[in-house]
């Protein structure tokens, strides 16, 4: 990378685009090469300097590797093997191919049409790559071939049958997973046709699956084309491919084995390259694998090497955050998700953070614990201090201790968030163990003693129970449970209630604030309604486009807005009886802002 490139992007990885992820794997680019070299072969092989690999010299027969003019020496008819190995892998390469993008083909296909028609087309289709798949495919090749004479083109045809159910099985399952989802209803609604809607709506989703299969099935392929042509049935004589010389110089395994150990190498180096290539492929294209195993983010967000560290502004809070900028990879730029935020909170305080969706609340709360996924999150700049220590300079086991112990979170949903295997009383439990040794007795009336504490009625009882047997309410209360555990100073709530009805928030707002008077702990609450701050917080800062505009006493703030942004955000609180003036309120102000808002 360029000193110039560098300067601009402090520490930037470069982008992970599909080719660096699979050339990361060793294995699958000695496939690559390995392929690329073979390839490379069959391609030149009509203007290499070769002998004519169906030429008979019985007079030559069976000279053994490295003789003079015979490279890899000659077969029982004294044809050159170098000659017909080279002219045999072009045709296997070929026919195994061509079988592939055939089955391919006809396969997805059928997958595609069975999964998104369904039904008794489905039904049908189905029943039909049954049958082929009743059958030992091997056994149903030859059938095939049998029935259609021995000879290349028909083995290529065999194999591609045979082939058809991998594909149309894969494609239909993943069809399937497609077809009931929104974007396809929408495209339905908007009148699209169903050719049109499988090709531009259901296709490219299916795409990877369909590469896929192919990459780990060409090495297969090869490999039965190999095997009929040993078998007679696919090339006829005197043309070569890797399975009749195969076949050919099984004859003369003990007196020569060149004869035969050449080819089987030239098919073993294939089929081995193509296999590890494809699964090399295969964790690219998995979309699961792309976004985790490969490219899995740290434990801790990347922080900048040579970040500005500003001082301390609030020695006397629990959190001071110090002109934090935290931005995201793309390409090879960093596109900035909040630009140089200060705020603090003080033990026994409760600091609003509120802005609308997208203005970097959460990055903010998630950067404080280097909880950003990086790749792609970077801290570009800032500090964050815990008491008056630098957690960004903090070695990363030390961090992820202080995770829990000293700063806490609650999130918005705590369905994704608690384990659905799990009784929630011993996920209490855990957090608790997380961070303290005492014995697990002990354990158990302390998670007790905490849902009691979160008023969660008949807590004994109710510990045993699963997620998905509370009620949001008590989920979210559950949730506290686990934030409150450890003591931590720092308990930080990123929009708590936004997934609860109005009554059930009332009641957990008044129990956070509670709790964090009652334990003397700093609450940062983010949240985008104003209604919510003025319940619960002392002071409040507002964030927009990654940048706080305003911050001050809740009460000054509310009674004064200075920003445009914020009298927005307190004109979308809705008050009772004003239903007609309130959208009127609210655009109204939006008109206003306009120019501020661009
Ligand atoms: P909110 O204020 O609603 O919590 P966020 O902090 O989640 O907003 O997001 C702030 C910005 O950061 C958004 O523009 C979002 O697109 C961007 N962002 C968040 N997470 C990622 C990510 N993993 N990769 C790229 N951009 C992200
Ligand atoms: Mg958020």
């Amino acid at each position: 990378m360029s000193a110039v490139a560098e300067a601009s992007a402090p520490k930037a990885p470069r982008r992970i685009t599909s080719w660096h992820l699979l050339l990361n794997n060793r294995l699958a680019t000695a496939g690559l090469v390995l392929l690329g070299l073979v390839a490379l072969m069959i391609l030149l092989v009509p203007i290499l300097p070769l002998p004519d690999p169906d030429v008979t010299a019985p007079a030559d027969r069976l000279k053994p590797l490295f003789t003079a003019g015979h490279l890899l020496g000659t077969d029982q008819l004294g044809r050159d093997i170098l000659s017909r190995l080279l002219w045999g892998t072009r045709v296997s390469v070929a026919v195994g191919f061509a079988a592939t993008l055939i089955a391919a083909f006809v396969g997805s296909a059928i997958g595609i049409v069975a999964g998104y028609a369904g039904g008794r087309t489905d039904n049908a289709m189905m029943r039909g790559i049954d049958m082929l798949m009743a059958f030992p495919y091997i056994l149903l090749a030859l059938a095939i071939v049998a029935a259609l004479g021995p000879g290349l083109m028909n083995a290529l045809y065999a194999i591609a049958v045979v082939n058809i159910p991998f594909f149309a099985r894969n494609v239909r399952g993943v069809t399937l997973g497609y077809v009931h989802r929104e974007f396809v209803d929408a495209a339905r609604l908007s009148g699209k046709g169903n050719l049109s809607i499988i090709l531009t709506e259901v296709l490219p989703n299916v795409l990877p699956v369909i590469v896929i299969t192919m990459s780990t099935t060409a090495g297969w392929m090869i490999l039965e084309t190999a095997g009929l042509s040993f078998l007679g049935l696919g090339a006829q004589p005197p043309q070569a491919d890797l399975g009749s010389m195969l076949g050919e110089g099984r004859a003369q395994l003990f007196t020569a084995p060149h004869v035969s150990i050449v080819p089987g190498v030239m098919i073993f180096l294939i089929v081995i390259s193509l296999n590890v290539l494809g699964d090399g492929v295969r964790d690219v294209l998995d979309p699961r694998l792309r976004s985790g195993a490969l490219a899995r983010p740290g434990p801790v967000t990347d922080v900048a090497s040579g970040r500005a560290v500003p001082a301390n502004a609030a020695a006397d809070a629990a959190l001071s955050i110090a002109c934090l900028e935290t931005g995201f990879q793309r390409g090879s730029k960093i596109v900035p998700a909040v630009r140089g935020v200060s705020l603090y909170v003080k033990p026994g305080e409760c600091l609003g953070l509120i802005g609308e969706s997208g203005s970097g609340k959460s990055v903010t709360a998630l950067s404080v614990m280097g909880l950003v996924a990086s790749p792609p999150g970077l801290i570009r700049n800032g500090a964050v201090y815990l008491g008056n220590e630098d957690v960004l300079a903090m070695p990363e086991t030390r961090l992820i201790a202080s995770r829990g112990s000293r700063v806490a979170y609650v999130f918005q949903d705590p369905l994704t968030t608690l384990h659905p295997m799990y009784p929630v009383g011993r996920q209490v439990e855990e957090a608790i163990a997380a961070h303290q040794s005492i014995g697990a007795a002990a354990c158990r009336e302390r998670a007790v003693a905490l849902l009691e504490k979160v008023g969660i009625p008949e807590a004994r009882e109710r510990a045993k129970h699963y997620p998905h047997q509370l009620s949001g309410g008590q989920r979210q209360r559950v949730g506290i449970a686990m934030a409150l555990a450890n003591d931590p100073d720092v308990i930080i709530a990123d929009e708590p209630t936004t997934a609860l009805d109005v009554t059930v928030q009332a009641r957990i707002l008044e129990l956070l604030r509670d709790l964090q008077r009652e334990r003397g702990m700093a609450l940062l609450f983010i949240t985008h309604d104003f209604g919510v701050v003025s319940e619960i917080c002392d002071r409040v800062a507002v964030m927009k486009d990654g940048e706080i505009v305003e911050t001050g006493e809740t009460r000054a703030v509310l009674a004064n807005p200075q920003h445009a942004y914020t009298k927005r955000l307190i004109a979308c609180v809705p008050e009772l009886g004003t239903g007609e003036r309130f959208l009127e309120r609210v655009t109204g102000l939006f008109a206003g802002g306009k120019e501020q808002a661009s």
